[in-house]
């Protein structure tokens, strides 16, 4: 099974769902309101975890309303890992647009502006640095009593403007900000946000379980490539090894290693959804 055009279909499924809300409300039809920061499904609240916590430190108290929001979230989370990231997140279609940009224009005679490396090559390093800077960022939303990283919650932010430029035929400076992360990321910086800052991806990760959804690799030798050409490496979004990278924090469950893998080494496991060549045991 190739997993890539359904991923693709939902992935602009979820961006045609981001700017139908608006349009629904447009017409005064409110059975579905908000954005991706939270949105409310005839009276459900359903709110990212990371914007619950940033809530909880700015409002300097907990709510049973803030915790039940984040519930729905929490249980997809621990039952089919960050699929949120790799399904669903408009901003990583957009960044997927990018790095396949920086792919045909890196071609050219421009390869030292756009660079075909992540900035962070260590998976390590770059968790220590997102969880930094989510940890930084939550500790001033509760010291200045402000939910600051929501001002750069990029899926947020999306469909907030995607809501601006339904109702009011404009966008706001904030659209100015994801232009910026984009064209870095198409340059200088690939994959720079979704590696080493986003706070939905940290706190997401933070859920992951061993018995939930996740890709495993069955190759014996996990210190070096399994395979001469590691068409695996070329696709991973997060900037990965799959071979002996997929079960680190940042794998988002996009099955694209999945699907370049040649001999069949990668495959996912959990509740039995997806293919399992016979050989796909170990899950590190
Ligand atoms: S890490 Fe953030 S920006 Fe990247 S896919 Fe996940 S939610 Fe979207
Ligand atoms: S390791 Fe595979 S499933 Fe995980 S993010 Fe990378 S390409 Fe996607």
């Amino acid at each position: 099974m190739t997993y890539s055009p359904y991923r693709r279909i939902s992935q602009f499924m979820v961006l045609g769902f981001m700017f139908f809300i608006p349009l629904l409300n447009s017409y005064e039809i409110y059975a579905i309101t908000g954005t991706f920061y939270a949105l409310n499904f005839g009276g459900l609240g359903v709110a990212d975890p990371a914007v619950i916590l940033q809530a909880i430190f700015a409002a300097g108290e907990v709510s049973i309303t803030l915790l039940t929001a984040a519930l729905f979230p929490v249980i997809v989370l621990m039952l089919f890992g960050r699929v949120w990231c790799g399904w669903c997140c408009p901003f990583l279609l957009l960044a997927e647009g990018a790095d396949s940009l920086r792919g045909i224009l890196g071609r050219k005679r421009l390869q030292w502006l756009f660079k075909p490396q992540v900035p962070v090559k260590n998976s390590l390093t770059a968790n220590v640095t997102r969880y930094g800077f989510l940890t930084a960022g939550t500790a001033l939303a509760g010291a200045m009593a402000v939910p600051l990283l929501n001002y750069v919650h990029t899926p947020g932010i999306l469909s907030t403007e995607a809501m601006m430029l339904i109702k009011e035929r404009a966008v706001s400076i904030e659209f100015g900000l994801l232009i910026v992360i984009l064209a870095l990321q198409m340059t200088i910086f690939p994959k720079m946000w979704c590696r080493l800052f986003c706070p939905t991806g940290a706190v997401s990760a933070l859920f992951r379980t061993s018995v939930g959804l996740r890709v495993v690799c069955s190759a014996k030798q996990i210190s070096g490539p399994c395979c001469r050409e590691s068409f695996c490496l070329d696709v991973c979004p997060m900037g990965l090894a799959p071979y002996r990278e997929a079960g680190n924090l940042l794998c988002v469950n996009c099955g694209k290693c999945i699907d370049a893998c040649r001999t069949d080494r990668l495959a996912f496991r959990g509740f039995e959804i997806g293919r399992f060549p016979e050989s796909a045991g170990s899950s590190r």
